[in-house]
């Protein structure tokens, strides 16, 4: 009797323990497919960080390829300006040739409008003349003085050369 009721007992005992296994094992089995959700989740991010790196360094690829272009860019408007630069100076010596008539018309043009309103004589002298007459290109710039007007040559007590009477 004694032997039965002992073996129900392990039997029962037995189950228990069992039983407790399969609910720890369980227990378990929920931590492990939680944890493996967690690593799931891990690895989802983990793609998405690898696909923005992935774009990000596409990006700086292009970007630097890009830089590149402009440098080369850069290189070949170098090149050009440089050729650009020696073409100067023959450009600008054609310029100047073709402008050097240009100002001497202007030089002669601003005295011949100055001899047709000033006279001259010398200090020394007793006429006073045109700027443009011979002896007014005699007298020596030390002793030169000008005037605007015939009037004022009359006044300071000159004479008008032959070069005034014609006009
Ligand atoms: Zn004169």
């Amino acid at each position: 009797m004694n032997d039965i009721k002992q073996l129900e007992r392990n039997t029962f005992e037995s189950f228990k323990k069992v039983k407790s296994d399969i609910l720890l094992l369980n227990t378990e089995s929920n931590k492990s497919s939680k944890a493996i959700s967690r690593l799931t989740s891990e690895n989802a991010k983990l793609h998405e960080t690898v696909a923005v790196l992935s774009q990000k360094v596409a990006d700086l690829t292009n970007a630097l390829k890009h830089t590149m272009e402009v440098q080369q860019e850069l290189i070949k408007t170098k090149t050009k300006s440089s050729t650009i630069i020696k073409e100067v100076p023959v450009i600008k010596e054609v310029i100047k040739e073709k402008k050097v008539p240009v100002v001497r018309t202007i030089t002669k043009t601003i005295p011949a409008k100055k001899t047709s309103i000033t006279y001259v004589a010398s200090k020394t002298g007793k006429k006073f003349h045109r700027t443009n007459c011979i002896f007014a290109k005699n007298i020596k710039p030390k002793s030169k003085i000008t005037f605007k007007t015939k009037e004022a040559m009359l006044n300071k007590g000159y004479k008008p050369c032959d070069c005034v009477k014609k006009y």
